[in-house]
């Protein structure tokens, strides 16, 4: 008997995979997905081959071994989408009854019962080719999409762009003895004391006086150098504007994935690193700033799967295992972590935590931490009780927040007060436990996105977004060195002129709008943002 040819399972495996790739492309690196992928592959393949040993039968069991694969990588979205179109407000357990009402459909469906009485050899023949047929289609729109961004990406990056850092200066290196540690904290999306009290009605003075006692200098009129944290964050890393990536990328550009080369191997670090450093880095689970690359990476999980990973295990069956009420579901998370509130939770308060530990670790260091707060999702009360939103998990802001302003405002406040009671207590660790004194540096990425929900437009008010927390403590009095209005582009400059011997330019304090989307299309609003608005 001739044998039917098979592909689909295959295909219909990597489709959950390639599919939510395609959607995020500015975002994960290529390299990403292909653990994913190759999972997926193994899986189904194992499958197959065991359905064909039990039922000695390689349609049906590629039938079965398809179709379970498929509906077990994808039944958490299968679930969103019934929930988000039919029936609002059905309960997560929905998605368990869901796995266990479909298993045995596609299980009578695979029958030998059934197959012996409608699936002669002739149409056996005629299903397979079917399903290859619609297994291809399927994948050739990912495919497209992934190819054609691909050979467009493939020029914006002729050399690493770290490579461009620096371009305009003489090179310098650091030098001097018995150089501080430094810790480098910072809290996204933490606006600045004047914004908190005009548009959200809270004081957050004692807060800073917390910190003013304990030594800090607060720059009270900071405002950040861009309002994304990708740009944001990797220009203060690097210490300067990183303008020119608009004509690296083009202004028009999408593309994110050489931005985070340009983060990891930023400047601070490399300078650091050359002058006998050991770079830590606190993990928090932002793509954006996970360095896998770190001399010291601390992460609370016991695995790191990337965050398209976490992302993509969010959308299968193991969705359905990430239930508040199920016990199973903190053991589970230790090995599987998956992108969802209950993880964003876990890691941000075990970065908290770290900030307490790392001082510890022997020899001068440069840590770091990114913690996602208190930008939203707002997961935590101001007493450090768990919060999840009744919305699947998403950590947009500004115009992507899916709630309301009141929710926004109560929920943002109530991570500041969190924070401050933790960084505060970990300022102390940090100072108590510091062999020599360290400089810390606590700040915002960029301000809250309360008004930008309205529309994130150049023309908005963007005073909000821009304003920032940026408090340093510098000892042995080089306090002069700080001025109110200091911005992020400028901290480690000041840090390596005043303790390292160097002497780097400070650059004008500036602050440049751009598209979340379209990051490098660069607007000067620096004269715009000064300018308290929003308040009603
Ligand atoms: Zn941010």
């Amino acid at each position: 008997m001739k044998k039917n040819l098979i592909i689909y399972p295959w295909l219909f495996a990597l489709y959950p995979v390639l599919g939510l790739y395609s959607r995020n492309l500015t975002e994960i690196l290529p390299s990403e997905a292909i653990r994913p992928l190759a999972i997926s592959l193994g899986i189904v393949t194992l499958a197959y081959l065991l359905l064909v040993r039990a039922m000695g039968d390689r349609d049906r069991a590629a039938f079965l071994s398809a179709f379970l694969v498929f509906f077990y990588s994808s039944s958490e979205l299968v679930y969103r989408l019934i929930e988000g179109y039919a029936f609002k407000g059905l309960s997560e357990s929905f998605h368990r009854v869901l796995l266990v009402a479909v298993t045995p459909m596609f299980l009578f469906l695979a029958s030998r019962m059934v197959w012996d009485k409608y699936m002669p050899q002739g149409r056996r023949k005629i299903a397979a080719d079917y399903l290859n047929i619609v297994s291809i289609a399927m994948i050739l729109f990912p495919i497209f999409n992934i190819g054609g961004f691909l050979v467009e990406a493939a020029d914006d990056a002729p050399r690493p762009w770290s490579g461009y850092v620096g371009a305009n200066e003489s090179p310098q290196s650091l030098g001097g003895e018995d150089t501080p540690d430094i810790y480098y904290v910072i809290l996204d999306g933490y606006g600045r004391a004047d914004v908190l009290s005009s548009l959200y009605g809270f004081d957050n003075s004692p807060f800073l006086e917390g910190l003013k006692t304990r030594g800090f200098f607060i720059a009270e009129q900071s405002q950040s150098n861009y309002l994304r944290t990708s740009l944001s964050i990797t220009s203060a890393l690097n210490m300067e504007y990183i303008n020119f990536t608009a004509d690296l990328a083009g202004a028009e550009s999408t593309n994110r994935l050489p931005m985070f080369e340009l983060a990891s191997n930023n400047r601070a670090r490399r300078l650091l690193t050359e002058a006998g450093y050991r770079f830590v880095l606190i993990d928090s689970g932002s793509a954006f700033t996970r360095f896998y690359d770190a001399d010291v990476f601390i992460t609370p999980f016991r695995t790191t799967p990337n965050l398209f990973e976490m992302w993509f295990y969010s959308t299968t069956a193991l969705g359905a295992l990430y239930q508040p009420e199920l016990s199973m579901t903190p053991a589970l998370q230790e090995y599987l972590p998956v992108a969802g509130y209950a993880t964003h939770r876990v890691f941000t308060l075990d970065a908290l935590d770290q900030l307490s530990q790392t001082p510890d670790l022997d020899g001068p260091k440069f840590v770091f931490a990114h913690i996602i707060a208190p930008h939203p999702p707002f997961v935590l009360d101001s007493q450090g009780n768990p919060l999840s939103p009744d919305y699947p998990y998403v950590t947009g802001d500004g115009a992507s927040f899916v709630s309301d302003k009141e929710y926004y405002k109560q929920g943002y406040i109530g991570q500041v007060e969190y924070l401050n009671k933790r960084i505060l207590s970990a300022v102390d660790d940090i100072l108590r436990k510091s062999k020599g004194p360290p400089v810390i540096i606590i700040q915002g990425d960029h301000g809250p996105g309360l008004l930008l929900m309205s529309g994130d437009r150049p023309d908005a008010c963007l005073w909000e977004r821009a304003s920032i927390l940026n408090a340093y403590y510098l000892p042995d009095g080089y306090d002069d060195l700080l001025y109110p209005a200091i911005s992020p582009v400028n901290s480690f400059r000041t840090v390596f002129n005043a303790f390292f011997e160097t002497s780097f330019d400070l650059l004008p304090d500036k602050t440049y709008y751009s598209l979340f989307d379209v990051p490098y299309n660069f607007l000067d609003i620096t004269d715009k943002v000064r300018n308290p608005c929003g308040a009603e």
